[in-house]
């Protein structure tokens, strides 16, 4: 996702090309000294944060230094400063994880106990996360010129934010970002010249938001260099938003007036000032629409777009065919790593294959730590990764001291309050740039089942089925086996629940008590799969599809036939690979989906919401 440095006149090419120069001499110089770097950043974030609580606590006792640090200092994960973190959010101002004041928590899509991880932030986090989008461009330049003459096509959204009991704010970090100045009131800069008016990137209404950025994507169909959302889900999304609505879109275009279902006053005035009577171009979307095949529909109707700005690495790469398809093979270009907990690197290759995407981590943003993952013949084994402290974590290495083609869980220290925090990602070293390690981003560390930003883990999943299978109780029938699948070949992307009966008594079981197992599940996932459901629509209703008896015996002989011990086989709980779906789905009977949305609303649990 681009965004610049300011620039407070419109710049010349030739003042243009000095920064982009003056960038890239940044990403040299910080790579090159990276050691230096990292070093610096521990000792600054240390020193400011002497005196908080947690650091006091464990003894640090102002010592600033890599060894004490790693000596003194537990490596955690979310659990162990959940009651810091609970405490700030209700209300506790003192310096218990930094110094400086916390501005609001970022809300994480990586979940504990169902809820969104929060993370507290401080105000210069957004210079941090700026100066990691002002990367972008100058690297992406250098293989396409003239990307500053030009607009980029991007389909944002911010989402629902919520209010601790402590008054602070909660939301996604882009969320936050979008609403801060930094984007907001971004002065002119060639390179944040998007189609979307910002009224309509922050649109609370996700529909309203879709439609407008739609619209004005396609009036300025022409001056469209490069076309892009965060993550692959996204863009995909608004293409099949594209497919259901372009009748509209087009009346809107022909006769230069919005539909009547966009009601925000903001929005239809930034559009209006853009949007006019324009019945040629009507009529040519109108023709790419209804075509019977979409196959490179982002070429037709946008036909100068370059490459596609999204993130295809992770689980994303599941949309990879789809977007090929939708784009004619045009290049798919990841450009940045980043999390609420902090922004890590960005793609220096940009054009490179999306399989060979890797990420070089940028040495100022925290200080970076990385847990050695062990490796069973070439398999990555993330549940021999320690959870707690134990001798092991004397092992983690620095930035400069990782292996080429070794695995590593990040670990990182924040400026805003995380030390030696366990982010969950597990990277493997691709290569360096420089003295800095470049990462290809491997998996979420325990995560089964991914659509768009929902991660569920087998823990989640396995509580889910135990709740749904209590309907099958009356019918004296249990789950004999199941297993999972996150079906994308559906837009959206859902679910898909494989199970095996064992059926003992005599009244057949009807449709709507499947229905029910269907919906409890969905109930019993975590807030960030029902906020996709319920809010975003990123998610469709989950399916369970009943499988013949035998299947899984099926599943094991063939898995078996791929080499798996036959002693050491257990039921996989989700699934991926083709052949093995494909078997599951030639033996289905029946098929069942979830026939209303589950309960969600914005912020924990116990917080009322803010809007
Ligand atoms: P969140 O906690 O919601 O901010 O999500 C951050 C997480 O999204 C990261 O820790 C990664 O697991 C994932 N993520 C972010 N950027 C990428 C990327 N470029 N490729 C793959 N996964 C990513």
């Amino acid at each position: 996702m681009p965004e610049t440095p300011k620039i407070t006149q419109k710049p010349t090419d030739y003042s243009l090309e000095l920064k982009n120069k003056k960038t890239l001499q940044f990403i040299e110089d910080v790579t090159s000294n990276a050691d230096e770097v990292q070093r610096k950043v521990l000792e600054e974030i240390l020193e400011r944060n002497a005196h908080v609580e947690y650091l006091q606590t464990h003894g640090l006792n102002g010592h600033t230094d890599r060894g004490s640090f790693k000596k003194i200092m537990p490596v955690i994960t979310y659990e162990d400063i959940q009651p810091h973190v609970e405490r700030i959010a209700n209300g506790d101002t003192s310096p218990i994880l930094c110094s400086n004041p916390i501005s609001e928590f970022l809300t994480s899509s990586g979940t504990s106990g169902g809820e969104r991880k929060l993370m507290p932030t401080i105000e210069e986090e957004l210079g941090r996360r700026s100066l990691l989008y002002s990367l972008l461009m100058p690297v992406m330049s250098q293989f396409f010129p003239g990307l500053d003459k030009v607009k980029g096509m991007y389909f944002l959204f911010i989402k629902s934010e919520a209010k601790t009991p402590g008054g602070l704010v909660a939301r996604p970090v882009l969320t936050s970002y979008y609403k801060s100045s930094h984007f907001k009131d971004r002065p002119y800069d060639p390179y944040t010249n998007y189609t979307s008016p910002n009224e309509t990137i922050l649109c609370p209404d996700s529909y309203q938001s879709m439609y407008s950025q739609m619209l004005c994507g396609l009036c300025q169909h022409k001056e469209v260099l490069r076309v892009g959302a965060v993550f692959a889900s996204g863009f995909v999304r608004a293409i099949k938003f594209l497919e259901k609505h372009w009748r509209l879109l087009c009346n809107d275009i022909r006769t230069g007036t919005i539909d009547s279902q966009i009601t925000d006053q903001s929005v239809r005035e930034a559009v209006m000032n853009i949007l006019k009577p324009d019945p040629k171009l009507a009529d040519f979307i109108e023709a790419e629409c209804s075509k019977s095949s979409w196959q490179g529909i982002i070429t037709k109707l946008w036909p100068n777009t370059k490459y596609v700005d999204v993130i295809v690495t992770g689980t994303m790469s599941q949309y990879i065919p789809t977007l090929d398809y939708y784009s004619n093979g045009l290049p798919l270009v990841c450009t940045m790593y980043a999390s609420s907990e902090c922004y890590f690197g960005v793609n220096l290759n940009p054009l490179c294959k999306p399989s060979e995407v890797s990420y070089t981590l940028i040495p100022t943003m925290a200080y970076f730590e990385f847990l050695p993952i062990q490796m069973n013949n070439g398999v990555t084994n993330s549940i021999s990764v320690p959870k707690t402290l134990n001798e092991k974590e004397q092992e983690l290495v620095d930035l400069v001291d990782v292996k080429l083609g070794q695995e590593y869980e990040l670990v990182v220290t924040t400026y805003s309050g995380l030390y030696r925090y366990r982010v969950g990602d597990v990277l493997r070293v691709a290569g360096f740039k420089n003295n800095a390690p470049q990462f290809n981003f491997i998996c979420r560390k325990n995560v089964v089942l991914c659509i768009d930003s929902d991660k569920t883990n087998e823990i989640e999943l396995q509580n889910s089925v135990k709740n749904a299978v209590n309907h099958l109780l009356p019918f004296d029938a249990t789950l004999a086996e199941y297993t999972s699948y996150a079906d994308t070949t559906t837009i959206p992307g859902h679910y898909v629940l494989y199970w095996e009966l064992s059926l003992n008594g005599t009244t057949t079981i009807s449709p709507s008590v499947f229905k029910d197992c269907c919906l409890t599940i969905e109930e019993s996932l975590n807030s960030v799969y029902r906020q996709g459901r319920v809010c975003d629509k990123s998610i469709g209703p989950l399916e369970i599809k009943i499988v013949e008896p035998g299947t899984f015996d099926k599943l094991m002989d063939y898995a078996i036939t791929l080499g798996a011990s036959i002693n050491q086989y257990k039921t996989p709980r989700c699934v991926k690979f083709a052949p093995i779906v494909e078997l599951l789905n030639s033996r289905a009977v029946s098929s069942y989906f979830s026939p209303k949305c589950p309960k969600w609303f914005p912020g924990h649990k116990q917080w009322g919401s803010m809007n």
